[in-house]
């Protein structure tokens, strides 16, 4: 069976469906015109620009000709609440229907539970959800503030995510729901391009509507760069996308 896409700049419309879909995405008696499998995933974040080439340095230190470019998701708003679907679907899928928030951490991660939690409301009518977003403290630290601890405080949680690079992120926003009183069961990601897994984020259930493996795309320059290929290319290093003017600077 194929599947017809119109992939367009302001976002994905599933046009027909006859597609047998990977397992673990597919979620019988649903909705099908939302349904995504994971070429349909990649396919939508690269037509928008997510996955960006060139000479990038991680905040790890790693070299990398390539970087996924979560900024550039989220201009699409049609796209964006798509793959929010999709997880509100994977969620109900993994039995995560008895979600009573579900928390993001700023500034992505609020858009991402402003609209799972719509769809979590619109698959299930029998129970309410909140929308949270943690705000971010730095060196990894979230909180949540502003009076929302109550809607945390004995409930159990979905943390949403958009890209898990090293999971640093998302570790401290299920830090801080445990912190409001609250019971992080999941996360969930549009994308784990770093191999992160459930135990990493200490949370029974980790899902993402893609995985990708970047290890051959990243490079541990040697003290003479002579590990990475752009540098020793003379490639200029990325000044606008990961934390290639700090590694200028030293
Ligand atoms: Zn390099």
């Amino acid at each position: 069976m194929t599947m017809t896409l119109a992939l367009t700049g302001q976002g994905l419309f599933v046009l027909f469906m006859e597609s047998t879909f990977q397992a673990n995405l597919l979620i019988t008696g649903q909705r099908p015109g939302a349904i995504l499998n994971r070429q349909h995933v990649y396919q939508a974040l690269k037509n928008v620009g997510t996955f960006v080439k060139g000479h990038f340095i991680f905040k790890s230190g790693m070299h990398s000709s390539l970087y996924v470019n979560k900024d550039a998701i989220y201009p699409h708003v049609h796209l964006v609440s798509s793959f929010c679907q999709q997880m509100a679907f994977v969620a109900q899928e993994r039995h995560l229907n008895k979600v009573g928030a579900v928390v993001g951490g700023a500034l992505g991660g609020i858009v991402l539970s402003q609209r799972v939690t719509d769809h979590i409301l619109h698959l299930s009518n029998t129970y309410w959800c909140a929308a949270i977003f943690a705000d971010k403290m730095g060196q990894g630290k979230f909180e949540i503030r502003r009076g929302q601890e109550k809607f945390v405080k004995d409930r159990d949680v979905l943390v949403v995510e958009d890209i898990l690079t090293t999971g640093d992120s998302a570790k401290g926003v299920v830090a801080a729901v445990r912190m409001a009183g609250g019971n992080p069961i999941a996360v969930a990601a549009i994308c784990n391009r770093g191999g992160v897994t459930a135990n990493n984020l200490q949370v029974p259930v980790l899902f993402s509507l893609l995985d990708l493996d970047l290890s051959k795309f990243t490079f541990r320059a040697k003290s003479n760069l002579s590990g990475c290929p752009m540098c020793m290319k003379r490639v200029p290093i990325d000044t606008q996308l990961g934390h290639g003017r700090e590694f200028l600077k030293k």
